[in-house]
Parts: structure tokens; sequence; C-alpha cells
């Protein structure tokens, strides 16, 4: 991949750039190379996190409101920054079909414009974005696992033992930053959107901050100019609808949903090209409900975990009451344990 800020500048373009503007060009470039895999890398955050723009008063420009202005700015960056989300629900996109079809059209762009290539996304990483939120700590991400697993016997309310199938059709952009294939109008609409607005309560209910203000548009991202940061400077600004004017009615297939993946958007990708993938639920699965093999493995794994934490805290707490002098608590928690009256044994 070229890298940031590598786009070959000519000395006459240069000539009136100071280097201070260079650097931190150069530092927006890496920033914006860091980000560029993630979902949701170029959307404003002020939609996301209901930051709203402070209202324009006729100010006198004296030097206390210009500092006040200032110190507003750097709150809201700050405020950005803090509330850029780092996980994502999504449905993985598998269909042989659909990748092929997307690679084909992802070929049929770069045949045009050679500079593109940098922009698309890879094989592997195809998805449907449900859902973005921010997982800081582990105890989060185990909180949005917990959420994960709690989401799954509402979407099969929602889908009533039939399959999910999401047909894609046509392509479109984001206000031509992000090119996707589009999901076709149908019956799956309904309960898509209702999976999505069911799993930004189940996830906002845990205290998780979600995605809040973007209405939910279903997209299959194939590219993103956000991905090249630099392509800006060779004068790509914009993807042009002529370069997939052929695939602008193009049935690229129908994936049968099969999962819902929680997925880190910093974590390093898998060696297939996939997202790090924390957790997952199995939709309409064939065996009736039943767990499939890697569902059994987490789910035995976090009980281990959470049995070990559990034991680690008794001790700790058991440990601090002997510690304190004249407390018979120490006293009343082995009495306890040797007569099998703790509340945990009695859940367990
Ligand atoms: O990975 P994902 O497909 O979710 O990325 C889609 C990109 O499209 C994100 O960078 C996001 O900023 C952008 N987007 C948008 N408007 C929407 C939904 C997504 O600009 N309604």
């Amino acid at each position: 991949m070229e890298p940031p800020g590598a786009g070959g500048i000519n000395s006459n373009e240069c000539e009136n750039v100071s280097s201070k503007k260079e650097m931190s060009e150069e530092f927006e470039a890496n920033t914006m190379d860091y980000l560029v895999d993630l979902p949701f890398a170029t959307v404003d955050i002020k939609d996301v996190c209901e930051i709203t723009d402070v209202p324009e008063i006729n100010l006198e420009r004296s030097e206390e409101n210009e500092r006040n202005n200032k110190d507003q700015a750097k709150k809201r960056k700050k405020k950005q920054k803090d509330y850029q989300p780092n996980y994502f629900l999504s449905i993985p996109i598998t269909n042989k079909e659909i990748t092929e079809g997307i690679k084909i059209l992802q070929n049929a762009i770069i045949q045009q414009d050679q500079r593109l290539a940098e922009a698309m996304s890879r094989d592997g990483s195809f998805h449907v974005t449900l859902l973005v939120m921010q997982l800081f700590s582990e105890d989060e991400v185990n909180v949005g696992i917990d959420a994960l697993l709690e989401l799954k016997p509402f979407v099969e309310e929602i889908l009533q033992g039939k399959p999910l199938t999401l047909p894609f059709e046509g392509v479109d952009t984001f206000r031509n930053q992000v090119g996707f294939v589009k999901l076709a109008e149908g019956d799956h609409i309904k309960p898509l959107l209702e999976i999505a607005d069911t799993a930004k309560r189940t996830f906002q209910e845990k205290g998780i901050l979600t995605g809040e203000n973007t209405t939910f548009k279903p997209h299959l991202t194939f590219m993103k100019l956000s991905k090249a940061p630099w392509l800006r400077k060779k004068g790509v600004k914009k993807i042009d609808p002529k370069i997939y004017e052929k695939f602008i009615s193009h049935r690229f297939g129908e994936e049968m949903v099969h999962c819902i993946d929680l997925c880190s958007m910093l974590k390093k990708k898998q060696s297939n090209g996939s997202y790090h993938c924390e957790s997952s639920i199995v939709i309409g699965d064939k065996n009736g409900g039943e767990p499939d093999d890697a569902e059994l493995v987490r789910l035995s794994k976090r009980l281990v975990e959470n049995a070990v934490l559990k034991a680690v805290q008794q001790y700790l707490e058991e440990t601090q009451n002997k510690n304190k002098p004249g407390d018979g608590s120490s006293v009343k928690t082995e009495e306890a344990d040797r007569n099998g009256t703790d509340s945990d044994n009695n859940r367990n």
C-alpha cells in the first residue's frame, strides 16, 4: 500500500507551503490511514452522538469571545474523539456469488482508474453494519458480548423461524465518498430494521453507547475514499457515478443471514481478511435453536471465566474481612461456607 502522503506533490505546488503545514498534512494523512478501515470511519460523529453545533449568535469579535470559541471548539473536538465508535455489529457477507460480483465491480472500476485500487474494501471483510458502539475496557466488551447473547431470542422472535435472506442489487454512494451495493426492496427490510432497532435497544439498555442519531440504512460497502486519503492530493475527491454505471441495476445475489458478529474496528483483522470477532450469534440455524460447536466453546469459556472471577472476588473479600480487627464477618463467612449457605452456592 502506498504510504500516506506519498502522493507526489511537485516542487511548484510545494513552493508556498510551509514545512509546518506539510507536517500537519502528513499527520492528518497518517491519522486518516489509521482510521480508514473503520466502518463508519467517515461518519459525521456529530450525527452519531447527538453533539449539536453551537447556535450562531451575532457575537462581537472580542478577545474573550474568540477565546471562548476556541475553548468550545476544543471541547467539541475532545467530545468527538471520545465518542468515536470502535466496535460494531456485523452481518458478514460470504455468499461467493455476491463477493465475486463485487470483485468484478471493483476490477471494472480499477480498470478505469488505477488509483482507486487503494480505496477498495478487501475480500473477507464484506459486511452489513447493524449498529456501531463504543466498548473500551475488557469489561465493557464482556457487557457487549452479553448484550449480543441477549439479542438472540429477540431475533428469533422477529424471524419466527423463517430465514432472513438479503438480496443485493444495484450500486450507490454516500456523498460520492463511500461506494456500496444496495439492498433490494422487499419483505426482508421490515425484519432487518426491527433487528437493528432491537439490537440498539438491547445494547443501550446495558449502558453501552451506540451510534444514536443515524437512520439505519443497510448497505454493503465495496469502496471508500477515506481508505486512501492521499488520493485527494492526486485529484480524486469524489467517486464519479460513471465508473459504476454498468452495475447500476446489477443483481449481485442473495445472502442467507447465518450469524451476527460483534467485531472490533481497531484490532488486527483475521488472516482471512475478516474483522476481529469477539462473539457471534447464529441466526436461522438448522439445528432448531441448538448452539453450534463454536458457540458452545465460547459459552463454556465465558462460564469458566465468570467462575474464576467470582472465586477471586470471594477470596479477596474474605481476606479483607479477616484483616479487619474485631469484625465478626469473617467467622460468619467461614461458617456460611461450612454450612453451604453462601448465596452464590445456593444459586449455583
Ligand atoms: O463499514 P461500513 O459499511 O459500515 O462503512 C460504511 C461507511 O459509510 C462508513 O464510513 C460511514 O461513514 C458511511 N455511511 C454514511 N452514511 C450512512 C451510513 C454509512 O456515510 N447512512
